[in-house]
């Protein structure tokens, strides 16, 4: 009985590795031939080009991760240098860069073109606009991109979403505020249409790139500054230019980055290629607030505990004047050409739809949690 179960068991383990061996001798046959019926696949070298130091927390570290995942998902056939600010062109000239080829791809916050395309600051964030989770929307859901597409056209450079900070920090400042007053006269780096707003409150916006915020601020050049949450504001240094850190960043409530792909560059790439882009931008687009969710509490403790820093809210009065201003401020911007109207709108309308529903599921549920 034991000897028959065991030829048994025998003869159905040839059987079986007869079977393998046919197959594996098929697959080497088969893929002989696919090797002799195609070219050798065509690899790509794409520079990528960003406003943040190299491999800076979270917003320098985005783009190199998704070089590398490009990398990983083409086998090899796609890859990408990524480069800091400055090291091929200045950190607010990656828009520039990727339009004229310089770069086939750039990593930044559309805000920073306001001066060139005002309406691509509505795709970066708005005072008192959508957070994360609503931009996300509105671009993927609710006509954004097509929107962001017909906006970057022109300019021979196709948009994709690169990663959300969330809602941001009010920012550092030496002095309290206690009502608007307090900002006027104020010397604030601030992009953006938050920016805009703090000019109609009296105070100076000043735009610079990360990598020259705190010099700025040490030196006196500028007297106030936000940047972008505790992760990223400890990573800086800014607690030992500044005293006050406020909260809530009522002009960046969910600040969007981008993914700036050369439209020739994206149309001479197979298309498997372009799917592995698409995809790749969604998946860092998604990590990176993944990443700062994670990360900014325990960065903030760092910044109260270790360093002393003073955490403050803004007083509900001067949200609510804010909040007035960003209202009449970004319609008149809207107003200017009708590419931004148009725009603006579609924006404006998408926020009222979400809105009334994150009241009563989003926002009711983070009033009912007790702790
Ligand atoms: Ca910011």
């Amino acid at each position: 009985m034991i000897r028959r179960s065991l030829l048994k068991s025998l003869g159905v383990s040839l059987m079986a590795l007869g079977l393998a061996a046919c197959s594996g001798s098929d697959k080497s046959a088969s893929s002989t031939t696919q090797t002799a019926d195609q070219p050798p696949a065509q690899t790509f070298q794409w520079k990528l080009v960003t406003s943040w130091p190299k491999n800076f927390p979270g917003l320098g570290e985005a783009p190199e991760r998704f070089a590398r995942e490009v990398e990983r998902m083409s086998n090899g056939r796609l890859k990408i240098k990524v480069y800091g600010a400055g090291e091929l062109v200045p950190a607010l000239e990656v828009f520039d860069a990727v339009s004229r080829g310089t770069a086939e791809m750039g990593h930044a916050a559309a805000y920073y073109w306001k001066g060139k395309v005002p309406a691509a600051q509505f795709f970066a964030t708005v005072p008192f606009g959508l957070t994360a989770q609503e931009l996300n929307a509105w671009i993927m859901y609710g006509g954004g991109m097509e929107l962001w597409r017909e906006v970057y056209e022109p300019f021979g450079v196709i948009p994709f979403l690169g990663g959300n900070t969330g809602v941001q920090m009010g920012g550092w400042f030496n002095k309290e505020i206690n009502s608007l007053a307090d900002l006027k006269g104020l010397k604030m780096r601030i992009p953006g249409l938050g920016g805009e707003v703090l000019k109609r409150a009296g105070g100076t916006p000043v735009q610079l790139p990360g990598g020259e915020i705190f010099t700025a601020l040490q030196t006196g050049t500028i007297d106030a500054t936000e940047w972008v949450g505790p992760y990223n504001d400890l990573a800086f240094g800014l607690h030992k230019a500044a005293k006050y850190y406020y909260y809530p960043g009522w002009h960046e409530p969910g600040t969007s980055l981008e993914f700036t792909v050369n439209k020739k560059a994206f149309e001479a790439l197979p298309k498997d290629l372009q799917a592995i882009i698409e995809v790749a931008t969604r998946m860092i687009n998604q990590d990176m607030l993944d990443e700062y969710t994670a990360r900014n509490q325990a960065a903030l403790d760092e910044l109260v505990n270790k360093h002393g820093v003073v955490v403050k809210q803004f007083p509900d009065e001067v949200l609510k004047q804010l909040e007035e201003i960003a209202r009449q401020t970004v319609a008149e911007i809207a107003a200017q050409d009708p590419m931004t109207q148009k725009v603006y709108e579609s924006y404006l309308a998408f926020r009222k739809n979400v809105v009334q529903y994150h009241h009563l599921s989003e926002q009711a549920y983070i009033n009912a949690r007790s702790d």
